[in-house]
């Protein structure tokens, strides 16, 4: 097969999207849909600095190569979970990143905060480690950083199941909020995830084109078995219908500027007693986690 723009082999058939690419055309595809939802979504600008949440695994790596590649100004930002061998080796692909970018970092310790890592908290709260890591990263994002743009690097796949999950619960709160873009509002920083409407096989395929090291695998604590069997599903309906996840995803965000889908639908929030972040009750969720460890680790 040979690369429809330069004629050179080896090339990717990218069946969903109809086109035959080289590595490097490949690569600056994969940038230029970056650009468009970017400028779509009117997510920032090149005289914002962007907060990129980077994990360690392929996704926030690509996203961080493709946003420093486009001319962006980002600040890579960590949270290590002090999750054993899995954290250790997370930070090292992290620093191992922004050594070679050549991009400023900052990284936070939840030990730091609770004294443990989240495993141990998630037995001092009671409550599944996936739930409350959610809880803590965007709490962290929110207070700690440096810009009023953070990215995230979730990808095509993660938001069709998203909503599939939400639809299937009929969580009506969570479907008008989805979107590629939540705007700053009531203290909470601006959200973008400029990698919706890039495939996950495509950003695996980038990171090995560009031979960007990354953490391999799912987390162990990942999702639920409800996800994963979503994801699933999705993959077998995809393989019959090439860019079916393009398109739902697509025709959602149409459908929802028609018919006004708002994404700032967060009311009656009031700043939390102790820290001011804001919450729904007296006490913010992750205030609360913090002294159930504190007295934990204490007692
Ligand atoms: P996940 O929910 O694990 O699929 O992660 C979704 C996105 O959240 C990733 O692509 C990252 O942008 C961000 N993220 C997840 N874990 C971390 C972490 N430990 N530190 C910084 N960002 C993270
Ligand atoms: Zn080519
Ligand atoms: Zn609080």
């Amino acid at each position: 097969m040979v690369c429809e723009i330069c004629g050179r082999r080896p090339a990717y058939n990218l069946y969903p999207r109809g086109k035959v690419l080289c590595d490097e055309h490949f690569a600056g595809f994969v940038e230029s849909e970056v650009k468009t939802t970017i400028d779509n979504y009117s997510m920032f600008t090149h005289h914002d600095r962007v907060m990129v949440a980077v994990s360690g695994g392929k996704d926030s790596v690509v996203l961080l190569k493709v946003l420093k590649n486009l001319g962006y100004k980002v600040i890579a930002f960590h949270i290590d979970l002090g999750v054993e061998e899995i954290s250790e080796r997370s930070k090292e692909v992290f620093f191992g990143v922004v050594e070679r970018e050549k991009v400023p970092y900052k990284i936070l310790d939840l030990r730091d905060f609770f004294n443990c890592g989240i495993k141990e908290l998630s037995k001092i709260v009671k409550r599944p480690t996936c739930s409350i890591c959610g809880t803590i990263r965007r709490y962290l994002m929110d207070r700690y950083s440096d810009s009023s743009v953070v990215a995230t690097g979730h990808n095509l796949d993660d938001e069709v199941a998203f909503l599939f999950l939400n639809l299937l619960n009929w969580s009506l709160e969570y479907i008008v909020r989805q979107s590629p873009v939540l705007r700053e509002e009531h203290g909470f920083s601006r959200k973008v995830k400029p990698l919706s409407f890039v495939y996950e096989y495509e950003t695996k395929l980038y990171a090995s084109i560009n031979g960007l090291e990354h953490v391999v695998g799912e987390c162990p604590f990942s999702k639920g078995a409800t996800t994963l069997l979503i994801k699933k599903s999705l993959n077998e309906i995809e393989k019959s219908n090439p860019d079916f996840k393009l398109r739902f995803l697509r025709s959602f965000m149409k459908i929802k500027e028609k018919i006004g889908g708002s994404s700032d639908s967060r009311v009656s929030l009031q700043p939390c007693v102790k820290c001011g972040y804001p919450t729904t009750s007296g006490i913010c969720l992750f205030c609360r986690f913090r002294e159930k460890a504190l007295s934990y680790s204490i007692s």
